[in-house]
């Protein structure tokens, strides 16, 4: 039996949106010079127009960061810097409806995850660390850890504020100060954020927002001035910052791509698994570095598994994000979702077996259904590449030691999960995969408490937990990161 549901759209007239924006530098917005528009990708409708900042917008964020670094900030005792990390953490609160509404409309993700999981969690990531500013001592970081000046932070269009917090907050709270470039496919809600730093009269300079292309965020990375750079994106973008930064001093921690696996046994509980694969592939449309991208199944349920995937994905719902009843949203830019059909244009030809449910998608905007490919072979570029969008590879195993096998024969090694009944077989599993994160019978499960990062071309360093504010401080623990 299906069900027909009425339309339940969330109201957008709690955002207000300017036509044009600047950049945000030493506590105002000052003019930007050229500008580019931010369009909503679920009706491709004009919403704004960014500044694209340049080399000397940049120069001027930093010079307003390192004043507010030595005049200010690193003055400040932890309590201090805690309190307006606590008022942040309110403000975004009582605003988050706000944030939510402005994030689905520059995203394109559906209102029920920015409201249920995007906005609480940065929330969550100010008011983690607020408690953490004055404790320093007590991380288990030696005496008196030192701050290292200016942060310079890049964030992707996946995760828009989410991202934001998970930068911005730890280097706060280790007495850091900050220069941020959003994506330039999702820069509004950083914006409002600076807004939130001025209501909550953070001190000028201490965080500056600069909008812009990879020129900017080149510029950024390359500015004499910033002493630790923390970037999340494209493997490939990090690699190029990391030899940009090889022979300087500059410290720096990478979250890039995955290809997580989820390692299913055949004494996993069927419809709980089901549900946790349709979380890790289909939320925020794969848009996700940690997705569950792989399926990776014993042989023996493999039929059961994908019989009752098929039903679950069925009743997937794809259509306007800011409709509370939307399970998919749209794919956030034309250029992602070209590069969506690309590759799974190339799991055809390779002879992998795709399969959509029947979706009415719109003309209007960039959708793409939820995707499965069976009979995906190790050596096929689906199962190597991250495709970014809602696109499940499905391979099967015999042995256990076969399932480790193949999920850790990729470039990457961020995230993987693992479904069984089986306490010990969970325990053998998670010491053999090679994931900075592991989920046991649930997936994409997120605290700021717990460090995030990954292995080989996934990144460097660990962001959040004592492990993320070691990469903020001089005298951090040793964390993996440069
Ligand atoms: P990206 O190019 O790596 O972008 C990430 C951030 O870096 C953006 O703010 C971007 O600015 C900036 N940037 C681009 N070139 C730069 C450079 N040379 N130096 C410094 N900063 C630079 O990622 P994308 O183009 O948005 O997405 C491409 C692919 O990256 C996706 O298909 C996906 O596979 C992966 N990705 C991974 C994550 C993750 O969480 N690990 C997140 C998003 C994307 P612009 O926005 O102006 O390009
Ligand atoms: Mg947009």
């Amino acid at each position: 039996m299906t069900f027909e549901y009425a339309p339940a759209p969330e109201s957008r007239s709690i955002v207000s949106i300017k036509p044009k924006y600047g950049h945000f530098i030493n506590g105002s917005f000052v003019a930007g010079k050229k500008h580019f528009p931010t369009i909503n990708p679920a009706t491709e409708e004009i919403l704004s127009h960014i500044a694209l900042g340049g080399a000397s917008d940049v120069d001027k964020a930093v010079m307003a960061a390192q004043k507010a670094y030595t005049k200010t900030w690193s003055k400040l005792s932890g309590e201090e810097r805690g309190k307006y990390l606590y008022r942040i953490a309110r403000i975004l609160q009582e605003r988050a409806r706000e944030f939510a509404v402005l994030e689905t409309l520059d995203n394109g993700k559906p209102i029920r995850e920015t409201r249920d999981i995007d906005i609480p969690l940065v929330a969550a990531h100010f008011f983690y660390h607020a408690g953490w500013a004055d404790k320093l001592d007590y991380a288990g970081l030696g005496h008196n850890p030192k701050s290292y000046g200016v942060a310079g932070q890049i964030i992707p269009w996946n995760f828009p504020l989410l991202m934001l917090a998970w930068k911005v907050a730890p280097a706060l709270a280790t007495g850091n100060t900050v220069v941020l470039k959003p994506a330039e496919t999702t820069s509004l809600t950083a914006l409002l954020f600076a807004e939130v730093c001025q209501q909550a009269e953070l001190p000028d300079g201490v965080v500056n927002i600069v909008t812009g292309d990879g020129s900017t965020g080149s510029a950024i990375v390359n500015h004499p001035g910033i002493h630790k750079i923390a970037f999340t994106g494209s493997t490939e973008v990090g690699k190029k910052i990391a030899r940009a930064i090889a022979s300087t001093d500059k410290k720096a921690t990478l979250e890039l791509g995955g290809k997580g696996a989820n390692i299913v046994f055949d004494d996993a509980p069927v419809d709980e698994t089901v549900e946790g694969i349709v979380n890790g592939i289909f939320f925020n449309q794969g848009h996700v570095c940690c997705a569950g991208s792989r399926l990776i199944v014993q042989e023996s349920i493999a039929e059961e598994i994908i019989e009752k995937l098929k039903v679950r994905m069925a009743k997937i719902r794809v259509g306007d994000p800011l409709d509370k009843n939307t399970d998919l949203g749209a794919i956030n830019s034309k250029e992602q979702l070209i590069k969506i059909k690309e590759l799974s244009a190339i799991g055809d030809a390779e002879g992998a077996e795709r399969w959509s449910p029947q979706c009415n998608l719109s003309n209007k905007g960039f959708w793409f259904a939820p995707t499965i490919f069976t009979g995906v072979t190790q050596a096929n570029r689906i199962a190597q590449e991250e495709i970014f969008g809602p696109v499940l590879s499905v391979l099967t195993f015999r042995t256990p030691q076969e399932a480790m096998d193949k999920a850790n024969n990729t470039p990457f090694g961020l995230s993987a999960g693992i479904w069984s009944e089986k306490g010990s077989r969970i325990f053998w599993a998670s010491q053999h995969l090679k994931a900075g994160v592991i989920w046991a019978n649930t997936f994409n499960k997120f605290d700021p408490a717990s460090p995030f990062g990954g292995y080989k071309e996934s990144g460097w360093g660990r962001e959040g937990g004592k492990h993320g504010l070691a990469a903020y401080l001089k005298n951090g623990k040793e964390t993996g990161a440069k």
